[in-house]
């Protein structure tokens, strides 16, 4: 298991947890959410959305692909789930290496389109409302936003 891991036990916990990494982030930072559906990445997103300081209400954008909110920063949400050719480039760079943050739902779907260095963040469903949030960062840039995180 990663040595970085949360145990969160209700929504709040999930959202104020990635509202502290959100207020960590910096341009061009990529965060790749993995877990089923209902392990709370559209959770995560919008208490990220909040430590990026963005007004709005950021919803799922499954139907759309790429939703872009601003803030502090700028912040891609994407959702792949529904990408059906892994390879169809959509142009993903762009935002990777754009002035905002990106966050990507089920980033294994376009694993060959990522950049090699991000932060991988899988939730797992647990008991109830629990949920194990493990952080694997690539990179020394994540390295250190694991550490500062956990500090
Ligand atoms: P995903 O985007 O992974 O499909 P969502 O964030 O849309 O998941 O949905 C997660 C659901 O689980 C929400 O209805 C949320 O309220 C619920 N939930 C219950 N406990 C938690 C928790 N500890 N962390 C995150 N979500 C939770
Ligand atoms: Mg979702």
């Amino acid at each position: 298991m990663s040595e970085y891991t949360f145990t969160s036990t209700q929504p709040s916990e999930t959202m104020n947890f990635a509202k502290r990494l959100g207020q960590l982030l910096k341009p061009s930072d990529v965060i790749a959410l993995e877990g089923d559906l209902g392990a709370g990445k559209t959770t995560f997103t919008k208490g990220l959305a909040e430590g990026l300081e963005i007004k709005k209400t950021v919803n799922s954008p499954t139907f759309t692909i790429i939703k872009e909110y601003h803030g502090r920063l700028p912040l891609y949400h994407m959702d792949v789930y529904r990408v059906e050719d892994s390879y169809e480039d959509l142009g993903f760079d762009e935002y990777f290496e754009g002035s905002g943050v990106t966050v990507v739902e089920w980033a294994h779907l376009i694993e060959d389109q990522l950049p090699d260095e991000l932060l991988t963040i899988q939730l797992k469903h647990g008991e109830n409302d629990t949920r194990t949030i493990s952080l694997e960062p690539k990179g020394a840039r994540y390295e250190e936003l694991c550490k500062e995180l956990f500090s």
